[in-house]
């Protein structure tokens, strides 16, 4: 039997064992179908969640679930809007629902580590009320030695990821969508996935400070994308790879292994 750290390559019985004998942390990456400009795919948010899960993983001793890949809807101003073709999204409830449930089945079979790591800007209270809501049933049914860590993967960002990512200055995590970060990590990890020669021109958003319902499509650059790409390398990409592989790990040892963080 492979050593893999997907849950989904293992069988039953090696699945078990390393939950119960070597105390496994069940990461649950949670990303998004949604388009990500001309040159990146639908799956980027996704993917790229369950890649640094997988890094993460080898580090600390834990087993990627099968990731949920939809969620809650793109907003005009983080993701550039729910009405792309391809962005295809769940309302809040189905997606609280469904990770309230994938948790509560993860400890019905004896995980009480579990990180869910999110790839996607939009779901993040969401999250946090599936987490909340499945801590509170487990209560109900007993079990009180579950925890819980959830945090995105790119929760922190040096000063000096962003000043070498974005040496003419930084747009903003909610504009760094289909942006040099994701373009660049997805060129290290997956460049078959990814078309260089079709990063857009279009220049960065520039949105107003609030929403509208309806939302405006008028207001995303066409290409979808929130700040230009230009500018991603491989290099770059391995240098924000490596720096969120280790953010996540510490985050994991420090809380299910004992560690201290940094
Ligand atoms: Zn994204
Ligand atoms: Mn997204």
């Amino acid at each position: 039997m492979s050593r893999s750290v997907m849950m989904s390559e293992l069988s039953w019985p090696e699945y078990k064992r390393r939950i119960e004998e070597e105390d496994a942390i069940l990461l649950l990456p949670v990303g998004a179908v949604e388009q990500h400009g001309y040159h990146l795919p639908l799956g980027t948010d996704w993917i790229m969640a369950t890649e640094m899960s997988r890094r993460a993983a080898e580090r600390v001793g834990g087993i990627v679930a099968p990731p949920v890949m939809y969620a809650y809807k793109s907003q005009v101003r983080s993701g550039g809007g729910n009405h792309f073709c391809g962005t295809t999204s769940l309302d809040g409830n189905s997606l609280i629902e469904m990770v309230r449930d994938v948790l509560k089945e993860f400890a019905r079979h004896g995980a009480r580590k579990i990180a869910v790591i999110d790839g996607h800007y939009e779901n993040e209270f969401f999250l946090t009320e599936a987490c909340d809501l499945a801590v509170r049933d487990m209560r109900y049914d007993g079990i009180t030695d579950m925890k819980i860590l959830k945090m995105r993967y790119c929760e922190e960002i040096t000063d000096e990821a962003i000043n070498t990512t974005y040496p003419n200055g930084y747009p903003g995590l909610s504009l760094e969508h289909g942006a040099v970060f994701e373009t660049s990590m997805m060129l290290h990890c997956f460049p078959h996935l990814v078309d260089v020669s079709k990063i857009s021109d279009d220049p960065p958003a520039d949105f107003p400070p609030y929403d509208l319902y309806p939302a405006n499509p008028d207001w995303v650059p066409p290409s979808g994308c929130l700040s230009p790409a230009h500018g991603s390398t491989a290099e770059i990409g391995k240098m924000l790879v490596d720096e969120f592989t280790g953010l996540v790990s510490r985050a994991l040892e420090a809380e299910f292994r004992g560690a201290e963080q940094k």
